[in-house]
């Protein structure tokens, strides 16, 4: 799965429920203790009933018709060990008609949790269980989602089963160590295409239906199961090796652009399968782009959904596109790395989430156009873990997940981010050859099994011939991010005495790590910052000699983590960081070059550095960057630095003259880079953050009603709300009626929520006391 940056914090407050329901069963039998009667699962009860259950198969029976409920019956075939206890079904909050065992009618407990099977109808050994039901669709983003498009009235449907919706649309075993095989009908009406993990065998016409029959398929833990049917556009390529199909709302299908999802498709597919050293196992590959998502993308096998509001932008950025094509990456490398062989438990989510979201960057960086992507990952993904784990709530990157409830409890910057970072500097620790042999050995022995965090490890151990087991301690079990910093003399021109030190953050968290990092010193030639020495190095504790560094020309400015091998916070000696401050522009490397920006903003952020000396270092060297991803990267430290002048209210002439100069930069960038679309967005971007004096705010609304033009740039229909909402904001003149007339103009539902966005903005109590008081009915 893969989360918009933005929700990983709402979703760390997902709540946590009580489980004081003791297990209660009789010491003497070895029955298995009564499950606790709540909505979810806990750890223990999946492993009683995991313990007793085994070999389970689907037979799932749908009827869509496009109104608010439907109707289903699923047979649920598996193996007993014991009829001492009953065995419970989960299914969240259906209508159960009626339930059949062993093909006797029964008398059930449904509590909208679970159905519980008495010990009595069951059989040791082989049992069939049929339940009959019908349910409300979902419009939660979970279970079976439904949605009608406000712009024509078509009915939408598709599925989001992690961590445990499953249950939100058919009676299961709802966790991930019970994989099934799954075999589908569905009676749908006849317009609509019904997409599931295997392609259709038959459609056969049924009055104003249609009825659809799909293969059996391979076993798959219950999340990673799906199905999704509408009234979809859809497009298909089969110049692959598989045939690959993408579906898309008919109202959005104009801003689609298929042959960019397609391309990178198949560059992801031959990249994964030639590293993997194991063919892709799910035969086509459907990919959806659906309403109301709750996430970014979901790694259903063979049939992935995506976020609309995500990646069905009109007109995508480069910036865009590269997301694109990382999400793509991601949810591919999980066909394997999750699907294929899937975690036993939810402890193991974050190593599903590390690895995939590290894998979804290197297929990016190898097998796109997006040669960068380490870049972004460290100007992104990488800034968001180093800020989380320097807070009090960081948490090591392993935790216990007690119950399902708490399945999702850290999705967010440290699973995914600092994780992926972690294997990244593993796979540098190891060797990138022995770190691939090492997952694919991994992906072979646990093929179409659950696996744990030791199995991956010691798989990785004994490809790599070393034990780990210090290394899955020092960076997984234990929080906290370390500080690296150069050490050294110079005598005659010459570096002595040269070692890498590195500190914990402090006595709460001492953990120092094993880590392997290049250590770079560079010299100012010509103008130009010049590579002198490069060395690679693997330190542990608190010093480490470089002797390899001793008697090199003393350098300008030393970089103790040169092409970010490492997961580690960088602090410059005084020399470097001068030079950083004042040669910028001259440092040839982008990569380079945002670790040195990275460098001045850690230095406000940790009050080394007042923010009106960086902003007068991005006054200075922000016009000049032309690397794109840097750019983007650099104006939003500008923005932020904005923010932070807001915040302090500071009516003084210096701030007034700051955000004078701020307007005038990016108003500059955008006319200077009227040649590209691309960079001149992002020159348009920062002008509308740091627009703020009513000269600025009356520019905005002129480019709004077409009377400034913006040196060409095209003003699309996203970029018109975010103008909106800015001139709300500030409250310009005439703001609340721009956002009537707006969305009278833009009637799509992400036109609508837009609006919302511009109006709750607006610095007006009544706004806001209705907005409050709307959120807590
Ligand atoms: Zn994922």
């Amino acid at each position: 799965m893969n989360f918009p940056a933005h929700r990983m914090m709402a979703l760390a407050i997902v709540s946590t429920f009580a489980f004081g329901h003791a297990a209660l069963a009789a010491p003497a039998q070895q029955a298995a203790p009564v499950r606790a009667e709540t909505a979810f699962l806990s750890q223990d009860d999946a492993t009683a009933r995991s313990a007793r259950i085994a070999n389970v198969d689907y037979v799932l029976d749908f009827t869509l018709t496009g109104k608010e409920t439907f109707a289903g019956t699923t047979t649920v075939t598996f193996d007993l060990k014991d009829t001492g206890s009953p065995v419970t079904l989960d299914l969240n909050k259906a209508t159960v008609k009626s339930v059949k065992v062993n093909g006797k009618p029964i008398t059930t407990r449904y509590n909208d949790w679970f159905i519980t099977i008495p010990a009595a109808d069951l059989a040791k050994g082989r049992n069939s269980v049929s339940v009959a039901y019908e349910r409300l669709h979902s419009t939660n983003g979970e279970g079976l989602h439904r949605m009608v498009d406000p712009a024509d009235g078509r009915v939408y449907t598709y599925s989001h089963f992690e961590p445990v919706a499953a249950q939100q649309m058919f009676p299961l075993f709802d966790q991930p160590d019970l994989k099934a095989s799954y075999t589908v009908s569905v009676t749908a009406p006849k317009e609509w295409h019904v997409v599931t993990t295997t392609r259709e065998t038959k459609i056969d016409a049924a009055g104003a239906n249609r009825r659809w029959t799909f293969k059996q398929t391979k076993r798959l833990s219950p999340y990673n199961f799906s199905l999704h049917a509408g009234p979809y556009q859809v497009w298909e390529d089969n110049s692959g090796k598989y045939p690959m199909r993408l579906f898309a709302r008919q109202s959005l299908a104009k801003q689609i652009e298929p042959a960019d999802w397609f391309r990178q498709t198949k560059a992801g597919m031959t990249f994964f399968e030639e590293y993997f050293g194991i063919p892709y196992q799910f035969e086509k590959y459907d990919q959806l782009i659906v309403p109301d998502f709750l996430y970014g993308a979901m790694e259903n096998a063979g049939a992935i959904t995506f976020a609309e509001a995500r990646y069905a932008a009109a007109n995508m950025t480069a910036d865009q596109k590269q997301s694109m094509t990382e999400v793509i990456m991601h949810e591919m490398a999980h066909q394997w790395f999750g699907n294929l062989v899937t975690m036993k438990w939810w402890n193991g989510l974050w190593l599903n989430e590390s690895f995939a979201s590290f894998m979804g960057i290197l297929a990016t960086a190898e097998a796109t156009e997006f040669k960068d992507s380490w870049q972004k990952f460290y100007q992104t993904g990488k800034q968001r873990a180093y800020i989380q784990d320097q807070t009090a709530s960081t948490h090591p990157i392993e935790v216990p997940v007690p119950s399902s409830a708490n399945a999702f409890d850290n999705i967010d910057a440290i699973t995914y981010s600092k994780g992926g970072a972690a294997l990244k500097q593993l796979r540098h620790l190891l060797g990138e050859e022995v770190f691939r042999k090492g997952v694919h050995n991994y992906l072979v022995k646990y093929s179409w099994q659950n696996a744990t965090l030791d199995d991956f490890i010691n798989t990785l151990a004994q490809t790599a011939g070393r034990d780990l087991s210090a290394w899955t301690q020092e960076w997984l079990y234990h929080a906290g991010v370390n500080t690296i910093a150069a050490n050294y003399s110079c005598s005659n021109g010459k570096i002595k005495d040269f070692s890498l030190s590195q500190a914990a953050p402090g006595k709460e968290l001492p953990t120092l790590r094993e880590q392997r990092v290049q250590v770079a010193a560079f010299k100012i030639d010509g103008g130009k910052l010049s590579l002198i020495k490069n060395v690679p190095i693997t330190y542990k504790g608190e010093k480490t000699a470089v002797k390899e560094l001793d008697g090199a020309a003393c350098p300008d400015l030393v970089y103790p983590n040169y092409q970010d091998w490492g997961y580690a916070k960088v602090q410059l000696d005084q020399r470097s960081f001068d030079t950083a401050r004042t040669r910028l522009s001259q440092v040839d490397d982008p990569l380079l070059r945002a670790m040195l920006w990275q460098s001045l903003w850690d230095g406000v952020r940790d009050a080394q550095l007042p923010l009106n000396d960086f902003i007068d270092v991005a006054l200075n060297n922000a016009p000049q960057e032309k690397d794109y991803t840097l750019l983007g990267d650099v104006l939003g430290k500008v923005a932020m630095s904005k923010s932070y002048i807001d915040a302090m209210r500071l009516d003084s002439a210096w701030a007034r003259q700051t955000n004078a100069a701020l307007e005038k930069m990016a108003w500059d960038g955008v006319l200077a880079n009227k040649a590209d679309a691309d960079v001149q967005r992002r020159w348009f971007n920062l002008y509308v953050n740091v627009a703020s004096s009513p000269d600025a705010l009356a520019r905005l609304a002129g480019i709004l009603d077409g009377k400034v033009d913006a040196a060409g740039l095209k003003v699309s229909q996203d970029l018109r709300w975010s103008i909106i909402a800015h001139l709300n904001r500030y409250n310009h003149a005439g703001a609340a009626k721009l956002v009537e007339a707006e969305s009278a103009r833009d009637k799509s539902d992400a036109g609508q929520v837009a609006a919302v966005a511009a109006t709750v903005v607006r610095p007006d109590a009544k706004v806001k006391t209705e907005w409050v008081g709307a959120s807590k009915t």
